[in-house]
């Protein structure tokens, strides 16, 4: 099969992307474009191990260029496509050139988000989405006493971690009642700020922030946190405006079937800057590498006019200090749950929805987690007696 795809955003999807094109067996041109300076590589580490200083740069590019020129993507750093022409077919680069497509794939990711506060934009006030802003808030993390942290999300927590093993205050302020509210159970977040507040962590709720100035941040309870680095974890938003101008069905994120189409012909787009539409017709967005990698599987098919949708159960993790926590499935709405416990820092929670299993959250249970995956895509439940008892061997159910 020939033709020249263009894939815009060179990341963890848009690599993806271009290396399932090949492996479907696509022998025609595929052009990865990025904006940024670096080859594609993956954004967790950057708030986990790369910032506690345990991972090496190099340890972060996905692909090398030995990769990269076997399967022969031509993979171009530092260019950013200005608009797209869905109807001629051409994708125009911000330094004037085009390039031509038969195929077209949007990855181009989502941005951290800044809220519309006074005092955002100071220097001592940073996002963590890429590895510039992972290297400034490093480097300012050597330097700082006071840390605040606006937002008790993943990102948010796990940048509390590394700034707890730097030596610095730490402050978490968040809005809502507990932490990671919107992914987790209050038995997680629970759990989570029990062991924040037990590496010194000062976590408060609750709180809404008014301003932020050179002496820190403010909220609107009139409280006042000191900070020289003040670190906003307050989500993330969809880079869908190529999609908005070029006229594509977009709402907060670039909509797509769950083959990665768009509403455009020939036009595809995963990762984070899409949104799945599903068979009932809601929308759903996912930030996580699973959904990046699967997603753009899909959509390189669909490209090829291949029809493979992504429908494993969703999953993702966080490491914040010796605890992971990886999760698998939803536990939205779920009317009961079973914990199996082996240990203090050590037991998985299983959510039941009228007697269906519907989601696994793992803390430090890594073979469960696994196990969690195949019984939610088998859509097997296994009877919560069973769950609940630690010395029952799960694995024997799928046997
Ligand atoms: P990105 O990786 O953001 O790549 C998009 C690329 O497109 C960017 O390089 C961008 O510059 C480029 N681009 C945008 N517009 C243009 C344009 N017009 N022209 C050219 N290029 C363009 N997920 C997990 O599953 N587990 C985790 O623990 C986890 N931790 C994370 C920690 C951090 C700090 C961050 C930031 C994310 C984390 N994620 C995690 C989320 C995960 O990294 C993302 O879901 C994934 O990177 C999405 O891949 P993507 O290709 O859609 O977007």
């Amino acid at each position: 099969m020939s033709g020249q795809i263009v894939i815009v955003g060179a990341g963890q999807a848009g690599l993806q992307i271009a290396e399932s094109l090949r492996t479907e067996g696509f022998d025609g041109d595929v052009i990865l474009l990025g904006k940024e300076r670096h080859a594609p590589y993956q954004r967790p580490p950057l708030s986990k191990a790369w910032l506690a200083g345990e991972t090496a740069d190099d340890r972060l590019t996905i692909r090398g260029p030995d990769f990269l020129a076997a399967k022969k993507i031509d993979l171009r750093v530092g260019v950013e496509v200005e608009r797209i022409d869905v109807g001629a077919r051409k994708a125009f680069l911000v330094d004037g050139s085009a390039f031509s497509w038969t195929g077209l794939a949007l990855a181009t990711g989502a941005r951290a988000r800044r809220p519309d506060l006074p005092g955002a934009e100071l220097p001592h006030v940073r996002v963590l989405r890429d590895f510039e802003d992972a290297k400034e808030i490093s480097h300012r993390l050597d330097e700082a006493a006071n840390v605040v942290i606006i937002g008790g999300g993943f990102i948010g927590l796990e940048v509390a971690v590394a700034a707890r093993k730097r030596g610095c205050a730490t402050v978490v302020v968040e809005a809502l009642d507990r932490l990671m509210a919107r992914a987790v159970t209050p038995e997680i977040s629970a759990f989570f700020a029990d062991l924040h507040r037990a590496h010194g962590v000062e976590l408060f709720f609750g709180e809404q922030v008014a301003e932020i100035s050179d002496a820190g941040v403010k909220t609107a309870s009139g409280a006042l946190f000191p900070a020289d680095l003040v670190v906003l974890g307050v989500g993330a938003v969809p880079n869908d405006e190529l999609a908005v101008a070029a006229g594509l069905d977009v709402s907060r994120g670039i909509v797509v079937d769950d083959c990665g189409r768009t509403s455009a012909t020939d036009v595809v787009a995963a990762g984070d800057c899409a949104v799945l539409r599903r068979g009932d017709g809601a929308l759903r967005r996912f930030e996580s590498v699973q959904y990046a990698v699967e997603g753009a599987k899909a959509a390189a098919a669909a490209l090829l006019g291949r029809s493979k949708p992504f429908s494993a159960a969703p999953w993702f993790w966080s490491d914040q200090y010796d605890v992971k926590l990886q999760m698998a499935g939803s536990s939205e709405n779920h009317d009961a749950l079973i914990e199996r416990r082996s240990g203090d820092k050590a037991f998985s929670l299983f959510y039941y929805r009228q007697g269906e299993l519907v989601g696994v959250d793992s803390v430090n249970r890594p073979g469960e987690h696994l196990l969690a995956r195949k019984l939610l895509d088998a859509h097997f439940s296994p009877e919560p007696a069973l769950v609940g008892d630690p010395a029952r061997d799960l694995r024997l159910l799928l046997r």
